[in-house]
């Protein structure tokens, strides 16, 4: 069959529900359950069928069912006050972002994947999620605030488990003109086209916009008639295989979104990388500029002024990293647009492997931005260390990365039951003021416990009810035997305490740590007086076999005689299978191996719906265990090998559970209430609500950055980019001068001193041609990784001299450096110059 054309044909909505089309076009109802239900209403069959896109139920919906509810007096309040709600919501005038408007510059937000919602499936996993949540907190706080993407028209892939316990991945086509998309529109109403150009080609790209409440978010496509079939297929699937598609659909992100940018008429000031894989959007504007008239290093400095760069992972296989022929391909052509030499231009991204110099995605991002931050402290100061090489003389905590821990989006992961049970005890602001802590710790303990206990208690049920039935549908198609099938149905009990474990199947998660001594296990989950049972969900890379074979080994254990019906496995893990868990279960398992797990956000979206945290204390857990509410496996500890690493992990995992967590979950008191664990669980929504939700996240990256580099970016481009050049030409002339300076220094060290004592320190610096302003003598103290640094001053023909202070008792180090130093840098490893003594 030849298709002609498609055509949506919208229902004729009666009057009194014209606007829920227009809420449909608005992923505000995406965190709003009784929006949600409203087009559930609908059609029950339908919202399950498409995985709950309220568009396509629009389209599906039967007339005559619309002309129905058109009458019917509840349903038409429930649309009034849903809508009512949804217009206070984008017209709130005092919003946080509101106190600082004049000095809040625009921001462009790009990230290869988001997650907003299961029926927008253009996420794998954490950095999607942490992305979508990231734009839905900048709509709650009213900044302002713009996010660029990629539409994936196949998205990730779903996931199915065979017969086998093997995962199987389907690519299904979205069907556009059934997701909350429209095209993306100039300020003169025109359609947003542009073309980026690939490889000597021009790469045709067409822009949708998704409204996430208050802000847009653009996505940007190459599926349209003007490309190849091969450069259609470029925003076809997140992360396909190779790096040739890598790198593309990285320039699709990059330097299509600038332009994308430009055609809107969004004007940011701060750009946000979040991830590497965006960091070609600082070519592009850097090529914008040259193409202006300034020159390359001015431009760097203009561009770097205003810019942000977060980095997520601590495994090396995570962080882009092309080899030089690849990058030649592809860019080849850019050194001369960005009035460059090549050996400049790959310099800036340089990253020297055992098998040769590769392009970094990350390098280029730190070296093109004027702050960079890890996802947790723990994170911070892993990447510190791993970018260590980048700053040579630096020590570990003095390489420019900070941190900023993650969040999770409050409302899109809590339970409405909770909400509402919540809502009750807390202030009637209280959604404007998530992060106050103050104000959870005040109302949470005033929740009876019988209340608690109904809606947890609901809550899991609920959940037991979806496992089932989405075990049973998996059984169908795998031509499961009728009796299995009803098995299904009655897998998990209520009364058993449950765990859930469910994210990417990555192997340093170690999913099936849990196996590691299966007799241990096997009597903690057969005890008949008190039972233990487990969730399972995840999806593994479709190129990541071990992580697929680890899917199957939990899938045969759940088929075990001893383990049936106790430990399952869910296929297709989404947001709509994590909400139910994260919502059901009554402890939160996670055991990655530390510490490669950047932050978690999981756990968070278990600790708020009165799930345990039971977590290695690595990320987020590291930050926000303090013994009363949840669990930690494992200490602080490093380990010489991984085995014994897994070894002293899973012991503490098994002990853990048989000593504190299955006594604890399993006592009653004289009431019939376990009013240990519900303490337990009062700790867990009052430490974690406020400190780890989204709004806390936003709020710290505005005041620690968006605020900062909006000030510095003004002050670099004002005078048409007057400071770009005077620091690009002052860095020019440093770096021809460095080889050419020394520095000797001497103290007066005696063999013992007294705690209190003064050092007298002397340093004698021949600068060549630099003046006494443009570096910073220094002496530095050290004692068991402490430092001390005590400007030394000038006293005339390069002496310096300065007295540092012994303090405590102990082993000391003195020593003396000087580092190139001007008041406007961002910091002062910029130019990466360190010269000891
Ligand atoms: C929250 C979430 C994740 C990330 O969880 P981690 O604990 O960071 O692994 C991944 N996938 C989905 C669907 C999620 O909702």
């Amino acid at each position: 069959m030849n298709v002609l054309g498609k055509v949506t044909v919208l229902p004729k909505l009666p009057a009194e529900l014209r606007r829920l089309e227009e809420l449909a076009y608005n992923l505000y109802w995406s965190w709003t359950p009784h929006a949600q239900a409203l087009y559930q209403d609908l059609d029950p069959a339908l919202w399950e069928r498409f995985n709950h896109n309220p568009l396509r139920v629009l389209l599906e919906v039967a007339q005559s069912r619309l002309d129905e509810l058109a009458r019917d007096s509840r349903y038409l309040a429930r649309v009034r006050r849903v809508l009512a709600d949804f217009d206070a919501y984008l017209q709130a005038p005092t919003t946080w972002a509101k106190h600082n408007a004049a000095e809040l510059g625009q921001i462009a937000y790009f990230s290869m994947e988001y997650g907003f919602y299961e029926s927008l499936p253009i996420y794998s996993g954490g950095l999607g999620i942490l992305a979508g949540d990231h734009c839905k907190s900048a709509s709650d706080l009213g900044l302002p605030f713009a996010a660029v993407g990629l539409l994936f028209h196949q998205g990730y892939f779903r996931q199915m488990i065979n017969k086998d316990g093997w995962q199987e991945e389907a690519y299904d086509e979205l069907d556009l003109t059934t997701l909350p998309i429209k095209p993306a529109r100039t300020p003169e109403g025109k359609e947003v086209r542009l073309a980026v150009p690939v490889a000597g080609r021009d790469v045709h790209i067409r822009v949708w916009t998704l409204l996430v409440g208050r802000i847009p978010v653009y996505l940007l496509d190459t599926n349209v008639p003007e490309n190849s079939e091969a450069d259609r297929a470029l925003t076809a699937r997140l992360y396909g295989p190779g790096q040739d598609l890598r790198i593309q659909q990285e320039l699709v992100l990059g330097v299509g979104g600038v332009r994308a940018l430009r055609q809107l008429g969004v004007n940011a000031t701060v750009f946000h990388m979040n991830e590497g894989h965006a960091a070609f959007l600082g070519l592009e504007r850097i090529r914008e500029l040259v193409q202006g008239g300034l020159d390359f290093a001015s431009a760097v400095e203009a561009v770097a002024s205003g810019t942000i760069f977060t980095t997520h992972t601590p495994v090396p296989a995570g962080n882009d990293a092309f080899p030089l022929d690849l990058v030649g391909r592809y860019l080849g052509d850019w050194p001369a647009q960005l009035g460059t030499s090549w050996e400049a231009m790959t310099e800036l991204a340089r990253h020297d492997q055992p098998w040769g110099q590769t392009f970094s995605m990350t390098v280029l991002a730190l070296r093109l931005s004027r702050a960079a931050n890890g996802v947790s402290e723990l994170h911070g100061e892993v990447s510190r260390k791993m970018w260590n090489f980048l700053y040579p003389g630096a020590s570990e905590d003095e390489v420019p990365v900070g941190h900023v821990t993650n969040g999770a989006h409050t409302l899109t992961f809590l339970a409405q039951k909770l909400r509402d049970l919540y809502a009750s005890v807390l202030p009637e602001d209280w959604q404007e003021r998530i992060e106050d802590q103050a104000m959870w710790e005040a109302a949470i303990p005033g929740i009876p416990d019988e209340n608690l206990v109904a809606a947890l208690r609901d809550l899991k049920l609920d959940m037991i009810q979806f496992v089932r039935g989405r075990l049973q549908e998996q059984l169908r198609r795998n031509g499961a035997s009728a009796a299995d099938i009803k098995a299904a149905g009655s897998v998990l009990s209520p009364e058993a305490l449950t765990i859930g474990f469910a994210r990417r199947f990555a192997t340093y998660k170690r999913a099936t740590l849990l196996f590691r001594d299966r007799a241990r296990l096997s009597a903690i989950l057969n005890d008949p007086a008190r039972p233990v049972q487990f969730v399972f969900a995840g999806k593994a890379h479709p190129a990541d076999n071990p992580g697929k074979a680890f899917i199957q080994e939990i899938y045969r254990m759940s088929q075990e005689a001893e383990f049936r019906g106790k430990i399952v496995i869910l296929e297709n893990y989404d947001m709509n299978v994590a909400r139910h868990l994260v919502q059901g279960v009554d402890i939160w398992l996670n055991n990655p191996r530390r510490p490669l797990e950047a932050s978690g956000t999981s756990g968070m979206k278990a600790s708020i719906n009165g799930a345990l945290n039971f977590s290695i204390l690595d990320g987020w857990w590291r930050e926000s265990f303090d013994g009363t509410n949840g669990y930690a496996i494992g200490d602080e500890r490093e380990f010489s090998s991984l085995d014994v690493q897994d070894d002293a992990d899973s012991f503490s995992l098994y002990e853990t559970l048989e000593d504190q967590i299955v006594p604890l979950y399993y006592r009653r008191d004289e009431r019939g209430f376990n009013h240990g664990w519900l303490e337990k669980v009062r700790r867990a929504i009052i430490t974690v609500a406020p400190q780890f939700s989204m709004q806390r996240q936003v709020i710290d990256y505005t005041q620690k950055y968006y605020l900062p580099l909006s000030a510095r970016a003004q002050q670099v481009w004002a005078n048409d980019f007057a400071l770009a050049r005077e620091l690009a030409a002052w860095k020019r002339y440093v770096l021809e001068q460095w080889p050419n300076t020394t520095i000797q220094a001497s103290a007066d060290v005696p063999a013992t001193a007294e705690p209190g004592q003064t050092l007298k320190v002397r340093a004698q610096v021949n600068a060549a041609n630099l003046s006494p302003r443009d570096v910073r003598v220094e002496a530095i103290l050290e004692r068991e990784g402490q430092r001390e640094r005590v400007v030394l001053s000038h006293g005339g023909n390069g002496s310096y001299e300065g007295e540092i202070a012994l303090s405590n008792s102990g082993l000391y180090t003195v020593s003396a450096r000087m580092l190139p130093s001007r008041p406007e840098l961002a910091g002062e490893l910029e130019l990466g110059l360190i010269k000891w003594a």
